[in-house]
């Protein structure tokens, strides 16, 4: 049975450094990469993205409502909306822009989808509820999603999984540890995560090639390969290995990610914008605001014509309100005391280190 590789680049550094990444690493893995266009990136993300696609050989750029009068996807189904702008609670722009185009693409084809979730980042990305589509994350330790691991763990599959690890393992002192994790039955103090890692301390290798031999036994995508070469590999990629990805292949770190300095009254301290995606995301910061209002001033006020009947990007404050002099001065204020505090606490302070990566969504920004 055929099953597709496939890689989302959504524009920002992780997904970019994944790409390259298993270009590098598995040279023979066929991968298809795809790219959610909305019409609403900024020309750095795009940048990033030519310069992926002359790096990786093609990017398919896949299009919501090719066929809108509207100027940009975003556009048409703002109005199709009603006016009614995106949020965090009712968050319709990534499901209408990027997820749903991504299921028509894949269709009903079976595809292991790679999503560039690092070592050092404790959230899980997007799992498909089509069962045809497998999320594996190629950069952290545990490289299978929760579905797949809930299965493998759960307490139905015992027996089964026992088998597999006895047939896979010699005999020794490693078989026995192991035996005694298997036979460990999961309870509120040994759960579902605990004995994930008591598994992969053992042997990281050993548990992808028992979980293979699961799946194979399951309808999922990887159990229809005839191998899965990431079975072997129990590299852990952070932060700094994304950078120096990105930096040593030639394709180079997204430029929105330079920090500009600026000063108030006499303090400075800079500012970028933190990750990728429309350039109106309501998932950025106000000081992100302001940088989109600084650098990039066309299309902060195509942000704010999107406002009207009530409607704002911002919960209780418009962007028109945003931008006042003494507002501006307000948040970048906070800004330096916060890079400052950071600072005397030998923390980082660059925009992604102050907020973190943590409360976004994994679509959107890897
Ligand atoms: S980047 Fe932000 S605005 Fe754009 S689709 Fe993603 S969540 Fe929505």
């Amino acid at each position: 049975m055929k099953v597709r590789n496939i890689l989302g680049i959504s524009g920002g550094k992780d997904s970019a450094a994944l790409a390259i990444y298993l270009k590098q690493k598995y040279p023979n893995l066929k991968i298809e990469y795809y790219n959610s266009d909305t019409g609403c990136e900024l020309a750095e993300t795009e940048l990033l993205i030519d310069r992926l696609s002359a790096y990786l050989g093609n990017i398919k750029r896949l299009r919501a409502a090719e066929d809108s009068p509207e100027p940009t996807p975003f556009e048409h189904f703002l109005k199709a909306a009603g006016g009614f702008l995106p949020s965090p609670q009712a968050r319709w722009c990534t499901k209408k822009m990027k997820l749903d185009e991504f299921e028509r693409y894949v269709g009903d084809d079976y595809a292991v989808s790679y999503v560039g979730i690092r070592g050092d980042e404790d959230r899980d990305g997007y799992v498909s509820s089509k069962p045809n589509i497998q999320s594996v994350f190629p950069f952290r330790r545990n490289i299978w999603s929760v579905d797949v691991i809930n299965k493998f763990l759960h307490k139905e599959n015992q027996e089964q999984i026992i088998d597999i690890y006895d047939k896979l393992c010699p005999e020794g002192l490693m078989k026995e540890d192991l035996m005694d994790v298997l036979k460990k039955p999961i309870t509120k103090q040994f759960y579902y995560s605990k004995k994930l890692n008591a598994l992969l301390d053992i042997d990281v290798k050993m548990f992808n090639h028992a979980v293979f031999e699961y799946l194979k036994t399951t309808d999922y995508p990887v159990g229809h390969l005839d191998s899965f070469p990431l079975i072997d590999n129990d590299e852990v990629l952070v932060k700094e290995d994304i950078f120096r990805l990105l930096r040593d292949s030639g394709v180079g770190v997204p430029s929105y990610y330079e920090e500009i300095p600026f000063e108030v009254d006499g303090k400075t301290g800079t500012y970028c914008r933190s990750r990728s995606g429309c350039y109106f995301c309501f998932f950025q910061q106000k000081i992100e605001w302001i940088w989109l209002y600084e650098q990039h001033p066309d299309l902060y006020e195509k942000a704010m014509s999107f406002e009207k009947d009530g409607y704002t990007w911002i919960q209780n404050e418009s962007l028109a309100d945003l931008i006042k002099p003494e507002r501006i001065r307000q948040v970048k204020l906070d800004i330096i005391k916060r890079q400052e505090t950071n600072k005397n606490k030998n923390k980082g302070t660059s925009l992604a280190e102050l907020f973190g990566d943590e409360y976004v969504c994994a679509n959107c920004f890897i």
